[in-house]
């Protein structure tokens, strides 16, 4: 009876990510190394952390990758690379091209904005302490 509720404390899917501490009453992520407080057999805790942080570091790496290594956008609609996905999260949905093509755009506008407005800022003062002095 006991064993089969100590089994079932793991069973989830969520446990190929983490490694259950006995001793802390503690679940630690396998990647990032983060601890969570075992509340009961619920895993809820756990699919949060998998669904957020795992989530935006796939997207990040995923982008990183692409700009740093010069990938063309349609790297994601390469049917290796899609089963490789899905190999690692069976509910991994399909990128397109356009959708990542899209956001690192919008991360280039983003950056770009910052940069004009740090730019704007400095020459300001420039003009600023020339005009004073
Ligand atoms: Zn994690």
């Amino acid at each position: 009876m006991s064993e089969s509720a100590s089994s079932s404390r793991t069973h989830s899917s969520v446990w190929s990510h983490f490694t259950l501490l006995e001793e802390e009453g503690k679940a630690q992520c396998n990647y990032f190394g983060t601890k969570y407080k075992r509340s009961g057999g619920s895993t809820t805790t756990l699919h949060t952390h998998l669904k957020n942080k795992h989530s935006r570091s796939f997207w990040e790496f995923l982008v990183k990758w692409i700009v740093c290594d010069d990938q063309p956008f349609v790297v994601v609609e390469c049917e290796y690379l899609r089963k490789l996905f899905r190999l690692l999260n069976p509910n991994a949905k399909s990128l397109s091209a356009d959708t990542i093509h899209n956001d690192i755009m919008k991360s280039f506008k983003d950056e770009k904005n910052k940069i004009q407005e740090i730019l704007q800022e400095q020459l300001t003062f420039l003009i600023k302490d020339e005009l004073e002095s």
